[in-house]
């Protein structure tokens, strides 16, 4: 079935690059954003707050990263969300090319330290309204295509979303934080095996590992604290965070 809405997709969708419409080579026909965009997208760089990866000078600790729960040690993102990567989320998240996941996971694996061989990713999911509504959760296409290139266990059965939240986008930071508060909760789940029989996988033994989010945008880290916080009260001590695009944050001084 995947197969055959990859092959549809790549009927209906002429060869050129989502961002700048130039014609892609058949060896790269598979991309949706062309090789030159991708080394435009503007990476984010240190110096920066070694927690939260905020590139702001900071005098005394810093602001944004300050109210996390303990356990979520770090988040890192790959680039700047303006230009061709803000096109690139937004044709991931509205726009149905869920396969965009892929390129913008080629550049966070370029840009963003490989977490170890024994963490597990969790893509930040969506309430069951949204994902419904969409087809598929964005960070769940992005973080699949991470765990492959990374070598890793994608987890997105873990967490699950207890309620539709608005959207974040007209927040400020404090309201955003209510907004999502007590929105994530973690879930055992029925795993299909590779051979077809099915097997109960007991979420406490995957939050005996390092976990880390994964998400499509970092805008104030309100909705990857509040994830992390489900799993640390579940018994996870180790948490970080990965998105490929972080916004900057106009009424954060
Ligand atoms: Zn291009
Ligand atoms: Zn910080």
């Amino acid at each position: 079935m995947a197969s055959l809405a990859h092959a549809l997709e790549q009927l209906l969708l002429p060869a050129e690059c989502l961002v700048c419409h130039r014609l892609l080579g058949r060896q790269f026909s598979d991309d949706l954003v062309c090789r030159v965009c991708r080394l435009r997208w503007r990476p984010v760089r240190p110096p920066w707050c070694e927690r939260c990866g905020q590139p702001e000078p900071h005098f005394g600790p810093c602001r944004l990263c300050r109210a996390w729960p303990g356990a979520l040690t770090v988040a890192r993102s790959a680039v700047w969300l303006e230009g061709g990567a803000r096109r690139a989320v937004h044709a991931l998240k509205y726009d149905g090319l869920s396969r965009v996941g892929r390129d913008m996971a080629a550049v966070v694996a370029k840009l963003v330290e490989r977490p170890p061989a024994e963490a597990v990713l969790v893509p930040i999911p969506l309430g069951a309204k949204r994902r419904a509504r969409r087809g598929y959760n964005q960070s769940e296409a992005l973080a699949a295509a991470l765990a492959q290139l990374w070598g890793l266990t994608n987890r997105p059965e873990l967490l699950v979303r207890t309620r539709d939240t608005p959207t974040q986008t007209a927040l400020t930071p404090a309201a955003r934080l209510a907004n999502v508060a007590g929105a994530f909760a973690i879930q055992n789940a029925e795993l299909r095996m590779q051979n077809g029989s099915r097997a109960y996988h007991s979420a406490f033994n995957i939050l005996r590992s390092p976990l880390v989010l994964i998400d499509d945008v970092f805008t104030t880290g309100a909705t990857l604290a509040e994830a992390a916080r489900a799993l640390a009260n579940a018994g996870c001590q180790s948490i970080s965070a990965v998105t490929f695009g972080r916004a900057s944050i106009p009424d954060f001084t």
